[in-house]
């Protein structure tokens, strides 16, 4: 099997490709950053997950159509603020950034201009990655506080692939993943990618 690092060419000929991609999950405190992840790589929702420590990824390996598997290297940034000193160094090597705000609360959805600042300035004068906007918490929709021309507004304007999800239910949270995993590698997206393997990497 051939090893490729973000690249998304895909050969002619019969050998499997593999592509790796590392994914940064971005946003205020509290949006479900560390939920959505967790619910990706493990399909579960705990209502006490915390980070107890710096920054935590976690890889799980997809096997996206039968001749390309990508393992996705999944960043939670976790306690870092916007100003926190590494961030920088956490997004300047990363292929494709979700942006995620919660639904319920629109500071944190108007916030994500600053985030998005973030990432133009770590990739000043190179390729932006492949970027997503989230819209958390969809299960508590009656409590929505952000509408649906904000959402689509920013998304549009600054070509984020959009969608809403849930941590919680799980809803459309493998969506997310699995089309940026499609896009990344340039494969026709199919719903019935599957997952093959999960490792947990912490390190302080
Ligand atoms: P982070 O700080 O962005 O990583 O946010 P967390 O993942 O720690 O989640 C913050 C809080 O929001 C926790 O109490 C989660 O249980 C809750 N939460 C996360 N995702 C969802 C969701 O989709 N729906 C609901 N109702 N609560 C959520």
């Amino acid at each position: 099997m051939k090893k490729k690092e973000g690249k998304s060419d895909a050969d002619s000929d019969d050998e499997p490709d593999y592509f790796q991609y590392k994914i940064v999950v971005l946003g205020d405190g509290t949006v479900g950053k560390s939920s959505l992840i967790l619910r990706f790589v493990e399909d579960y929702f705990g209502k006490s997950y915390k980070q107890t420590i710096g920054v935590d990824f976690f890889v799980k390996r997809l096997q996206i159509s039968p001749k390309v598997q990508v393992a996705l290297q999944v960043w939670d940034i976790g306690g870092q603020s916007i100003f926190g000193k590494m961030i920088n160094t956490y997004i300047k090597d990363s292929h494709a950034v979700i942006l995620t705000y919660d639904i319920t609360n629109y500071n944190s959805f108007a916030d994500l201009q600053d985030w998005l600042r973030l990432v133009q300035k770590a990739f000043e004068g190179k390729k932006m990655p492949v970027m997503a906007l989230v819209g958390n918490k969809t299960d508590l929709f009656h409590l929505q506080a952000v509408d649906l021309k904000s959402h689509k507004g920013f998304a549009d304007t600054n070509k984020l692939y959009s969608f809403f999800a849930s941590a919680r239910t799980g809803d459309q949270v493998n969506m997310v993943f699995f089309k940026l995993a499609a896009i990344l590698s340039g494969v026709e997206f199919k719903k019935e990618v599957v997952q093959v393997s999960v490792s947990t990497i912490s390190f302080a």
